[in-house]
């Protein structure tokens, strides 16, 4: 039987670790297809258009809201971020687990659109690490990080809309984690509803044999 891939959010603090744990997780493991988001923000050094995000104009993201081309989207820092929808369908209808790395208002919205994705939600082991993060990152300016730093106080309080918090200190332990969480979600009866319908059916034939 084939069966539809799972819908995964990943959410967490900006500098929490999620970009490079999703490029583990990719490597590491088959049937993950990582979703490509689209945003206003600039690049930084180093990413690619297409890669990283498809980066637009603010009038082509608006473009694309009212052409109803987004699973979801959301304003984080001042700029847009929303999930292409052809991608994901396509990609969960093949039976890839399609992940969404996304911040916590795009997150709810999935949860209300589909109930049975898996939402997670990564920290690193405390502040003063995701502070050394940033910083280490070395991409984006200290006004950034103090905006960035602002907003994780906002998103902490969300951290219970969640399935599962992981904690990402050791790299290779926490992708790992990440996977193991993934694949025991395929065995929950809210994703294996038509299975379930199939005994069913078959228990019913098999009770009228009997009459
Ligand atoms: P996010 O995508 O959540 O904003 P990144 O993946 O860009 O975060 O990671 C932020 C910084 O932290 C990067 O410099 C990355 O190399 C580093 N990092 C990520 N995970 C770990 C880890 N487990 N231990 C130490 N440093 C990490
Ligand atoms: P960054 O600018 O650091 O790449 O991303 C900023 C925040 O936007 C992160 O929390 C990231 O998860 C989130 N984000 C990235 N793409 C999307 C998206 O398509 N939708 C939503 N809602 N958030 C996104």
């Amino acid at each position: 039987m084939k069966h539809r891939g799972i819908l995964v959010v990943v959410s967490g603090f900006s500098g929490a670790g999620k970009g490079t744990l999703m490029e583990r997780l990719v490597k590491s493991y088959e049937n993950y297809a990582l979703s490509v988001s689209m945003t206003t923000r600039p690049p930084r050094p180093g990413e690619q258009d297409g890669r990283e995000y498809f980066f637009v104009s603010k009038e082509t993201f608006e473009r694309r809201i009212a052409e109803e081309a987004f699973v979801e989207y959301a304003q984080y820092c001042g700029n847009y971020y929303g999930t292409p929808k052809e991608y994901v369908e396509r990609q969960l209808a093949c039976g890839k687990d399609v992940i969404l790395e996304i911040e916590i208002q795009g997150a709810l919205r999935i949860k209300e659109k589909f109930p049975d994705a898996l939402l997670l939600f990564v920290t690193p082991p405390s502040i003063r690490e995701l502070q050394r993060r940033l910083t280490g990152r070395g991409t984006d300016s200290q006004a950034v990080i103090h905006d960035r730093l602002l907003r994780a106080g906002e998103e902490a309080e969300g951290i219970e809309n969640y399935d599962y918090l992981v904690i990402n200190d050791d790299l290779d332990e926490c992708a790992a984690k990440m996977h193991r969480l993934i694949q025991d979600a395929h065995s929950a009866p809210c994703r294996n509803e038509e299975f379930i319908e199939e005994i069913r059916a078959q228990l019913d034939e098999l009770k009228k044999g009997e009459e």
